[in-house]
C-alpha cells in the first residue's frame, strides 16, 4: 500500500500551504453570509457559489460547516474540484494534525480505499506495484506517465464541453505534438518524435490505451485516429514528392487528413465504392465525381485520402487511393448528426467534377484496396485495445459511484448482486486485455500476417462486445444517474451512446467474426 499512501499524501501537498482549522472553527461558517464546506479534508468558501450551485441553494447550505464530503461524493464526479474555478474557492485546509489519532487515522484510511479500485487499469499499473508481468520494462513506463499526463491535464478535463460543443480546439494537434506525442509513430524524416529507446508493439499498446483514455470517443477518433489511417498508405506507398508535400504537414499536426472510403452504397463491402477518377490527359488532372458518407474529421481535415474507381473492372480490382485536398474547387462537405462522436467532425461529401494534379495518386494505379486492407489490421487493434480502456473505465466509474451510494440501508457495492456485476465485468475486462497483449506479442515477434489478421478480427468482437456488456451494467450501477449528461453519469452515458460505432466501423461484428473464420482456412 505504501505507493497508494504516496499517491495520497502528493494530494495533501497541494493543499498544505492553506490555513488549517478544525472541525469546530468550521462549524461557525454555516449560513449564507458565511458558508464553508469540507470535502476531502480542503474547506471551500461557497458563499458567494449557493445561488449559482446547479442542485439548489439549500441542499449546499445544509452541508455547510460541516464534512460534506460522502454527500459530494454521491451527488458530483470527483473530477468536479479539479475544475480551477472550484480551486479557486479553497480557502483553509482540516487540521488533520490536531484530529484524534483515531479520526486521523480514518481519514487516511478513507483516502487510501478511494484510491484502490481494483480491475479498474491494467494489472501491471496496479498502484501497489505487486501485480507482475513479462512484457513492461521502465521505458515502457516511462512512456505511460508521460502520454497519460498529458491527456490528465490537457483533454480528459474539456472533454465533456467538447463533446457537447461538437468539436476540440484544433490547436491540440499542435500541442500534443510539441509534447512528443503526436508523432510518435512516426519517423524523423517526416518530424516524427519516436520515444527514447524506440517503438515496439507494447509501447503501441500503451499509447493506443491512453489515447483511448481521453474519455470522448469522438475526440480520440477525430484527434488522432483518422491521421493514423489516412496518411500510411501515403507514407508506404506515396512518391517521394506527395510524401515530401503532405507528411510533415499532418505529422507535425498542422493539418488534418482523413480516410474516405465508405459511400451511400458502399460499407462493409469497399468493393462496391461508386466514386470515380477520370485522368483526362490534356491536363495531367484527375477528375472526381461521387460521394463519401461518415467519413470522421471530414468537416475540419485539409486533405483526404479517397477512394476512386480508376479501372475499367468493377469489384475490389480497379480502386485507387487518391489525395485530394478539401478546398478544392466541387468539393463540399455537411455534418453528419450522429448517435455517438459528437466531437467527431462526421461528414459527408460530395465531389462535383473535383480535379487535382495526376501526382496525387498514392502509389498505384487500381494497387488501393490492397492499401485500404494493409491498413485495417492496426485500426482494428485500435478498436481492441479501447475496449480494454472502456472496460476499466465502465469498472472504475462503477465502483466509485457505488461505494458512496446508499441504498436500503447499505452501500451499493455491499449488495451481492452488485458485486457480481462488477466480478462479470472484471472477468471479461481482464481476460480481453490479455489477449491483447497476446497479439501485441504476436505482432512483435512477426507470426504470420494471416493468423494475426484473424485473431485482430475476433479480438475487435471481443471488445465490443465486451465494451457493450461494460456500458450496459455500469449504467445499471449508476442508474437514474447514467442517463444524465451532466454529473456523476455523465462519462457512462456518453460510453454507451458511443458503443455501437466500435461495433459496426472499421468492420462489423457480422464481417469481422466472418472474416476471422475465413482467414483460418475452415
Ligand atoms: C461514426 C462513424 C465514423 C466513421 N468514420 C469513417 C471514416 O472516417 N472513413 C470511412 O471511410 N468510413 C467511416 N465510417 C464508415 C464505417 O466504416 C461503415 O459504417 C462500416 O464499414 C459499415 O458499413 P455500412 O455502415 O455501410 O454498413 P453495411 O455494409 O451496409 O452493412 C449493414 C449491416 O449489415 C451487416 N452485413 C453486411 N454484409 C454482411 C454479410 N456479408 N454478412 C452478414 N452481415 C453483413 C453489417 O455488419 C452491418 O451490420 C464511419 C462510420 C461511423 C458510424
Amino acid at each position: 500500500m505504501k505507493a497508494l499512501q504516496k499517491e495520497v499524501f502528493s494530494d495533501l501537498a497541494e493543499i498544505k500551504d492553506l490555513p488549517a482549522i478544525t472541525m469546530d472553527e468550521l462549524a461557525k461558517h454555516n449560513t449564507a453570509e458565511d458558508a464553508w464546506v469540507l470535502i476531502d479534508g480542503v474547506v471551500y468558501n461557497v458563499t458567494k457559489f449557493l445561488p449559482l450551485h446547479p442542485g439548489g441553494r439549500q441542499v449546499l447550505l445544509s452541508s455547510c460547516g460541516r464534512d460534506a464530503t460522502e454527500d459530494f461524493k454521491m451527488m458530483h464526479a470527483e473530477r468536479v474540484l479539479s475544475d480551477p474555478k472550484y480551486k479557486k474557492l479553497r480557502v483553509a485546509r482540516l487540521a488533520l494534525e490536531d484530529l484524534d489519532p483515531d479520526e486521523q487515522k480514518k481519514f487516511l484510511a478513507r483516502r487510501v480505499q478511494e484510491k484502490w479500485l481494483p480491475f479498474s487499469q491494467p494489472y501491471w499499473q496496479d498502484p501497489r506495484g505487486t501485480l507482475v508481468s513479462p512484457y513492461y520494462t521502465d521505458r515502457h513506463r516511462k512512456w505511460q506517465a508521460k502520454v497519460h499526463a498529458f491527456i490528465a491535464t490537457e483533454i480528459r478535463p474539456f472533454v465533456d464541453q467538447w463533446d457537447e460543443q461538437g468539436s476540440y480546439p484544433l490547436s491540440l494537434h499542435k500541442k500534443a505534438y510539441d509534447a512528443g506525442i503526436y508523432a510518435c509513430m512516426w519517423p524523423k524524416e517526416y518530424g516524427g518524435t519516436p520515444p527514447e529507446g524506440g517503438w515496439d508493439m507494447f509501447m503501441d499498446l500503451i499509447y493506443l490505451y491512453e489515447m483511448s483514455g481521453v474519455g470522448s470517443g469522438g475526440v480520440m477518433a477525430s484527434w488522432f485516429l483518422t491521421g493514423n489511417i489516412a496518411l500510411p498508405p501515403i507514407v508506404d506507398h506515396g512518391s517521394q514528392e506527395l510524401k515530401a508535400r503532405v507528411v510533415r504537414e499532418v505529422v507535425t499536426g498542422d493539418a488534418i487528413i482523413a480516410l474516405a472510403v465508405t459511400e451511400p452504397w458502399a460499407g462493409s463491402d469497399v468493393a462496391n465504392v461508386r466514386t470515380t477518377a477520370v485522368l483526362d490527359e490534356s491536363t495531367r488532372t484527375w477528375v472526381i465525381n461521387g460521394e463519401k458518407k461518415f467519413i470522421t474529421s471530414g468537416m475540419t481535415a485539409k486533405y483526404l485520402t479517397v477512394a476512386c474507381r480508376t479501372g475499367a473492372s468493377g469489384g475490389h480490382q480497379g480502386l485507387s487511393l487518391i489525395l485530394v485536398p478539401t478546398d478544392a474547387a466541387g468539393l463540399e462537405r455537411k455534418k453528419i448528426k450522429t448517435m455517438g462522436w459528437w466531437a467527431g467532425n462526421t461528414a459527408y461529401i460530395t465531389f462535383e467534377n473535383v480535379r487535382v494534379p495526376y501526382e496525387n495518386l498514392i502509389g498505384k494505379q487500381n494497387e488501393g484496396f490492397r492499401y485500404i486492407m494493409e491498413n485495417f489490421n492496426h485500426e482494428r487493434f485500435v478498436a481492441c485495445v479501447g475496449a480494454a480502456c472502456g472496460g476499466h473505465k465502465a469498472i472504475r466509474e462503477s465502483i466509485k459511484f457505488a461505494r458512496v451510494r446508499k441504498t436500503f440501508g447499505k452501500r451499493l457495492i455491499d449488495h451481492q448482486v452488485i458485486r457480481h456485476k462488477l466480478a462479470d465485468m472484471a472477468m471479461k475486462t481482464e481476460a480481453h486485455y490479455a489477449w491483447c497483449e497476446q497479439v501485441a506479442y504476436m505482432m512483435d515477434k512477426k507470426a504470420p500476417a494471416q493468423d494475426i489478421g484473424a485473431r485482430i478480427a475476433l479480438l475487435k468482437v471481443n471488445g465490443t462486445l465486451l465494451l457493450e456488456f461494460c456500458a450496459r451494467e455500469a449504467c445499471q450501477i449508476l442508474g437514474g444517474n447514467s442517463y444524465a449528461r451532466q454529473g456523476h453519469g455523465q462519462a457512462i452515458e456518453r460510453m454507451y451512446r458511443e458503443v455501437r460505432v466500435s461495433a459496426i466501423g472499421g468492420g462489423s461484428e457480422e464481417i469481422m467474426r466472418d472474416l476471422g473464420m475465413r482467414m483460418s482456412r475452415l
